[in-house]
């Protein structure tokens, strides 16, 4: 049974640092329900001071609880532990149900399972990557020395609160760095839950911290603080680019930023079975309601399986039934909140306006109160320069183009600003390799869409959709700095 009550859920009080609950000293802020827009709780920003102390408390307890400079496979068994916990922990899914646009039953088979494993990938990777010996022409020996830069600031969205918050913390701490999390104020409860169990696992008090506040205020006091060495931010493109800005106007640090996202779904004709070639469609633009970064919300699809396929998805979008996310039945995601939902109407309503043919949905679905849960929705008729097809709508939006010759296919799915994913479909593998080869993204799903938990796999956005990698080894080698040292003997 895991529907539940969200009156009786008790709510964190708001941060978490040095392993003790903290309310806020900035301005106070209302947290929303997104399911049904009622008021869950109140908090305040950590202000600058707030977030000063924060800071200190994870200087100070990395290196002094021993964590920075602890044998690695220690801070791997720590690592497993807090996995096992977080696994098993009813209130950790129930504070994410409840808070977040993920409904319980997706929490419980996808959100903690998959935070908990890429936890469980962190600590196997603690003590299998290490410097490296370098043959010197002119010393007699050279090392390069992996080293935890201290404190390292991660910044979270609102979309994935749980695997976020794991896939900044989990190799930050590997590597033996302490953190100080800020996610996002419209989602805040989680994290701290998380945090707790870290330290029932038994990582020292001080090493993850969360602060809960506005990005204007505790995410940029985080960032500029001097004792943050590095920043890794996941969310829009635009807070991206100021991060980075400010990151190096203070100090030079350097930055991992999983941005903003408008990936293609290119399909041939000769992709295969239309009805599982519909369903990887549909799961790729409504998972979440729309709400992830790799969403495949452009589907450029060549014209002799269209019809067919455009048929098949228009039957399944009608298949989606609101409800709120506390309910184990509830299987649909709202908006994350109001605005969000009338950004969504914006750009459907321009999309009308400039001749776009709506194919299904394009509305609010009706009786769900202040929740806002949006229909599924295909646009056809869409020109390629249309807010539409360019912009990032993070809602349950997919725009309908087709094409004849692969070259024409292949530039449409190039997009000027963003280059996170891409979706290929064809049976035809010399066609999936020069599809691949053509399309500037950082992940290139091939008769497949999404990652389902391998966090082997590294992911992480070209040009507009961010820099460096989050997951697999590449993030927790991003979490130290290299030492080169030359020695005579
Ligand atoms: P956002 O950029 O508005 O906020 C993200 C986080 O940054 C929040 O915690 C926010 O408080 C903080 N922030 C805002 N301004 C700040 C500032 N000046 N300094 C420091 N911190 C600041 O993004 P969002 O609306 O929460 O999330 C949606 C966006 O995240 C979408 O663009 C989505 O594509 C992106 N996203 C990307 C990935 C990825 O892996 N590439 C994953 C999830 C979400």
């Amino acid at each position: 049974m895991l529907s539940f009550d969200p009156e009786k859920i008790a709510l964190p009080e708001g941060h978490y640092i040095n392993g003790q609950h903290r309310r806020g000293e900035g301005e106070g802020f209302a947290v929303k329900r997104p399911s049904d827009g009622l008021l869950a709780g109140e908090l305040a920003d950590a202000d600058a001071a707030q977030v000063d102390e924060a800071v200190a408390i994870a200087d100070r307890a990395v290196r002094e609880s021993g964590w920075a400079s602890a044998p690695p496979r220690q801070r791997g068994a720590v690592l497993r532990r807090w996995a096992d916990l977080i696994a098993n922990d009813l209130p950790l899914a129930q504070l994410e149900a409840l808070g977040s646009t993920r409904p319980i039953h997706d929490v419980v088979n996808h959100e903690i399972p998959f935070t908990a494993e890429a936890i469980r990938f962190y600590a196997e990777c603690a003590d299998k990557y290490s410097g490296d010996l370098l043959p010197t022409r002119h010393a007699s020996l050279g090392m390069l020395i992996p080293e935890p830069y201290g404190v390292i600031a991660a910044i979270t969205p609102w979309n994935f609160p749980l695997s976020m918050a794991s896939w900044k913390c989990g190799p930050a701490l590997a590597a033996g760095n302490a953190v100080v999390l800020k996610p996002s104020e419209l989602t805040p409860y989680s994290s701290v839950r998380l945090a707790e169990l870290a330290v029932q696992a038994g990582l020292p008090a001080g090493v993850l911290n969360i602060v809960q506040g506005s990005g204007a205020v505790t995410g940029s006091a985080l960032v500029a603080h001097p004792l943050v060495r590095k920043i890794s931010f996941t969310g829009s493109t635009q807070t991206g680019a100021r991060i980075m800005s400010e990151a190096a106007w203070h100090g030079m640090k350097p930055v991992t930023l999983e941005l903003g996202g408008k990936s293609p779904q290119l399909v041939f004709d000769d992709a295969g079975d239309v009805q599982e070639i519909a369903l990887r469609i549909l799961r790729g633009f409504t998972a979440n309601g729309g709400q992830a970064c790799v969403a495949g919300t452009r589907l450029i699809v060549q014209r002799g399986i269209a019809s067919a396929l455009i048929e098949r998805l228009t039957a399944l979008c009608q298949g989606f039934t609101p409800g709120v996310t506390w309910n184990e039945n509830s299987r649909y995601a709202p908006m994350i909140d109001g605005r969000q939902a009338a950004k969504v109407e914006q750009i459907v309503t321009e999309a009308r306006r400039l001749g776009g043919e709506i194919l299904v949905g394009g509305q609010r679905f009706a009786d769900t109160g202040e929740g806002c849960f949006w229909q599924p929705t295909l646009i056809a008729n869409v020109s390629p320069d249309s807010p539409a097809v360019q912009e990032e709508i993070f809602g349950p939006v997919l725009t309908v183009q087709l094409f004849d010759e692969e070259e024409e296919g292949l530039a449409l799915a190039g997009h000027a600003t963003y280059g996170l994913c891409a979706g290929v479909h064809t049976k035809n593998l010399d066609r999936a390799m020069r599809a691949m080869r053509g399309i500037a993204a950082g992940t290139v799903w091939i008769n497949r869409y999404g990652r389902s938990g391998d966090f082997i796999i590294p992911t992480g956005g070209f040009q507009g959709s961010g820099i460096g990698k989050d997951l697999g080894r590449q993030a927790f080698e991003a979490c130290q700095r290299y030492k080169s040292v030359l020695i005579d003997f």
